[in-house]
């Protein structure tokens, strides 16, 4: 019922008219299959339509074989009664095939970390366990206009040669549209196994016509993602407006870390700002509107996903840690076949310290696009660069959990803010059929809290 009559889209639509013209209008995430003829499976593919990401439950039983434990979600009250909370909770990262570890990709320079994707990816080709991989690269035509910014637009290529997967090393961040090569792969007999990179949004679209495309054998590798910008242009004003960059041709890449600073990896270095120096209002306009209802930040329908947020941060993120979920017996043998090349080093389980839900209630409490939705006042500049490294270094030495807990409380905050923003959007119906119930249960245990219970009502 939430869908436009599908008589009324041109088949399939082109990226232009984005979003208006598209089904999933504001909240669509250009994931690629409305630009192919595989729009005529909207409706049951699309993470924004009718039950979007609710469909997350019945379609972990058909990927993995069953769904995640939702009894093991992990509350530090919980640790009162004796349980071991060091390690990541199935209800909250998804169904694990063996516990989380921490990873580096071996010998991949220019990766957006250590280059554990793309370690993992490469390996699955060189070895012929795939034809090809689906991943995403530097808009060439941007690069044949010499554009400094190319980095920053993602252009989905499908790729058959070892020099083609490393196109894919870093992360543009701006939504991609990784599905648009569904017909390629669908009309090229040559391609018999594929390996599929992508994000949540994208992987739950490509798992609704997998069996479609006539293949023998796919693998799907992914990524943590949360908050991406709309578009190239949003994340080159972030930079430029929020953490005040003027020369934006030295940037290569971002991410915001675990010490609560963007750390922007420059031609010959790293910028770093802490979140609380950077203005309330760059925060809209830098979220795509999809990713404020988006509850599966963990990939949880990839056979295995790459993520930082639950790795101990080491300074800089292509010396760091990242971590690694296998979810099934695919991803298994992906991490396998990167180990067997040597290009995959696997370290100790993830483990985390510190409680998480403190922090998450103060952090969606503050958070600008919360204000705005609620009507309260977003700042319009942030504390000074030195008092905002001090804030940075207190909070995070002192008041942060850790490891997996850290990133406990940065999926609890997430999505504590998505329910507000669905909440308000779409109304308590259809908000508790768009949540997997995992997210829902974080939600009826945080609106056990005065100040989320407030936040809910003001809406
Ligand atoms: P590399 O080996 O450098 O490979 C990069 C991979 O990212 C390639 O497969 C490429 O296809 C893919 N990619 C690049 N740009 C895009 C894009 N726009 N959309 C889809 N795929 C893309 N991890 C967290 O723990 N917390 C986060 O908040 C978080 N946010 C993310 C947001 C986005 C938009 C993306 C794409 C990833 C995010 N990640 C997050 C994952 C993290 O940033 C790294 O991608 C991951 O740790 C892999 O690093 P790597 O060095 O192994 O990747
Ligand atoms: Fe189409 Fe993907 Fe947008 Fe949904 S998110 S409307 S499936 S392009
Ligand atoms: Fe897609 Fe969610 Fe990432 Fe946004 S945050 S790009 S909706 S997976």
């Amino acid at each position: 019922e939430h869908v436009m009559a599908l008589a009324s889209l041109p088949s399939p639509i082109s990226g232009e008219g984005w979003p208006e013209k598209f089904p999933a209008k504001e909240h669509c995430s250009r994931c690629g299959l409305c630009e192919t003829t595989f729009v005529s499976r909207v409706k049951e593919a699309c993470a924004f339509l009718g039950d979007g990401m609710g469909r997350v439950d019945d379609a972990e039983m058909k990927v993995h074989g069953r769904q995640r434990d939702t009894a093991s979600m992990a509350w530090s009250e919980n640790k009162d009664r004796g349980e071991d909370l060091s390690t990541a909770d199935e209800a909250r990262f998804g169904v694990m095939h063996e516990p989380m570890r921490l990873a580096k990709g071996i010998g991949m320079r220019d990766a957006q970390w250590t280059g554990v994707v793309t370690s993992i990816a490469l390996s699955m080709l060189e070895a012929g366990k795939v034809d090809a991989v689906v991943c995403i690269a530097n808009s060439s035509e941007e690069s044949n206009k010499s554009n400094p910014q190319a980095w920053s637009y993602p252009q989905p290529i499908l790729a058959k040669t070892p020099e083609d997967v490393l196109r894919g090393r870093g992360v543009k961040p701006a939504l991609s549209p990784s599905l648009n090569v569904l017909d390629e792969i669908k009309n090229d007999k040559s391609i018999r196994k594929l390996l599929f990179c992508g994000v949540g949004c994208a992987v739950q679209a490509f798992r609704a016509v997998q069996d479609d495309l006539g293949l023998e054998e796919v693998y799907v590798l992914g990524t943590n993602c949360v908050d991406n910008s709309p578009t190239p242009e949003a994340a080159q004003n972030f930079l430029q407006e929020g953490v005040q960059i003027s020369e934006l041709e030295r940037v290569r890449g971002y991410e915001f870390m675990q010490d609560f600073k963007v750390h922007v990896k420059t031609s010959d270095g790293y910028i770093t700002r802490p979140y609380f120096s950077l203005p309330g209002t760059v925060a809209a306009p830098s979220i795509a509107t999809s990713c404020l209802a988006c509850f599966d930040y963990t990939n949880g329908l990839a056979d295995v996903v790459v993520g930082y947020m639950g790795a101990p941060l080491d300074g800089k993120m292509d010396e760091s840690y990242q971590t690694l979920t296998i979810r099934n017996e695919r991803g298994s043998q992906m991490v396998e076949t990167a180990k067997d090349a040597n290009r995959l080093y696997i370290g100790d389980v993830a483990t985390g310290t510190g409680n998480h839900e403190q922090l998450a209630t103060s952090t969606v409490a503050a958070d600008s696009i919360v204000l705005e939705m609620v009507g309260g006042d977003v700042p319009t500049s942030g504390m000074p660069v030195w008092m905002g490294n001090i804030l940075a270094f207190v909070i995070s030495n002192y008041v942060s959990p850790k490891g997996v807990n850290f990133a406990r409380y940065s999926i609890d905050y997430h999505i504590l803010r998505n329910y507000l923003h669905i909440l308000q959007e779409w109304g308590e119906d259809r908000a508790q059929q768009a949540m997997p119930q995992y997210a829902a249960d974080i939600v009826s245990h945080y609106l056990q809290d005065e100040t989320v219970r407030k936040l809910q009502s003001q809406l």
